[in-house]
């Protein structure tokens, strides 16, 4: 049996080798389970040394691969990349700064090995990140559950062991925007959740700034739900509803009380509210169609500059 370790990397070059040792630390684990494991770094565009690290481990290791990109891709296509590369029964998606805990993976192969095709982990704090960012991230979830009839869990992270089986049924998942965990909850299969404390990154920073995050929750909504565009219409009836009862009462006035001129100032605001809830709703469409207009473009995910 083989395990594929697939770890995305962007400039992660002090994690590289850290990494490498920490899941080596199970080593007893896979021989006493006969699993034979190939680690897929996935050097996403880095402007580093990560490329020289994975290749110096690849020097003395042949079960490290490397699939090197062009450019930064983001996380997403590095992910899809790893499974493309992975030859696996089983194959398990990890961070290179050590947030995803290498000792968990004993208990979560015998969850495996006791029938679940899914072995996903999700943190019960976000002990170390700034509050705004828990809280906003809280509400995304909650927001997210309410108008995607996919499950999308709280705190889930990639971290995930699964069987060949479930990378198949995700690899058949094409999309250019790429919204990892709505596709593991759109695939669905019978998914064990563990729960963990979460760990502070080895070293290095975090990828993601607050614009970065923000952008990627939009993503997320408008890959799996229309709700906003229900909104829209909703919206769009609204005022319409709004506008006849207008009317109405503007001309019941000007019959019985005659004062043409009056309330221009109120119309000024109406006409205002309304134009921006135009523009609201038309920024909406914007997103979906923006998004198929990349979709249908049909462009790799990703392309490779070298591989090992
Ligand atoms: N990552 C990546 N491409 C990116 C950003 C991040 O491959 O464009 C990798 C990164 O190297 C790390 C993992 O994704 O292994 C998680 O990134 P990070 O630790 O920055 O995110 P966080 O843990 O803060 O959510
Ligand atoms: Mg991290």
């Amino acid at each position: 049996m083989l395990l594929s370790v697939i770890v995305p990397c962007y400039n992660e070059e002090e994690n590289i080798r850290y990494f490498y040792d920490e899941l080596n630390k199970n080593a007893n684990f896979f021989k006493e389970k006969a699993l034979d494991i190939e680690i897929i770094y996935v050097d996403d565009g880095s402007k580093d040394g990560t490329v020289r690290e994975i290749k110096a481990l690849n020097e003395t290791d042949n079960r490290v691969k490397l699939v090197s990109f062009s450019r930064n891709f983001g996380k997403e296509a590095a992910i899809y990349a790893g499974f493309e590369k992975s030859k696996g029964d089983y194959a398990v998606v990890m961070d290179a700064d050590l947030q995803d805990p290498p000792a968990l993976l004993p208990e979560m192969f015998e969850y495996i090995e006791q029938g679940y095709d899914s072995v996903a982990t999700r943190r019960v704090n976000r002990k170390g990140e700034p509050p705004i960012r828990s809280f906003l991230a809280r509400k995304f979830y909650k927001i997210m559950n309410k108008i995607s009839k996919t499950d999308i869990v709280d705190g889930a992270r990639d971290y995930r062991l699964m069987t060949r089986q479930v990378v198949n049924a995700i690899l058949s998942m094409g999309e250019y925007n790429r919204f990892s965990k709505g596709i593991y909850g759109w695939v669905g299969y019978k998914t064990k959740w563990l729960e963990f404390e979460n760990v502070e990154r080895a070293k290095g920073e975090t990828k993601w700034s607050f614009w970065g995050l923000f952008l990627y929750s939009i993503e997320g909504i408008i890959a799996f739900s229309t709700a906003p565009l229900a909104i829209a219409s909703f919206l769009g009836v609204l005022f319409c509803v709004l506008a006849f009862v207008l009317i109405i009462f503007i001309l019941i006035r000007s019959i019985f009380w005659e004062d043409p001129t009056s309330g221009w100032q109120s119309l000024v605001c109406i006409i205002s509210l309304i134009s921006g809830v135009q523009l609201l709703c038309l920024g909406i469409l914007g997103q979906y169609l923006s998004k198929t207009y990349l979709e249908v473009k049909n462009r790799p995910k990703y392309l490779v500059k070298e591989e090992l």
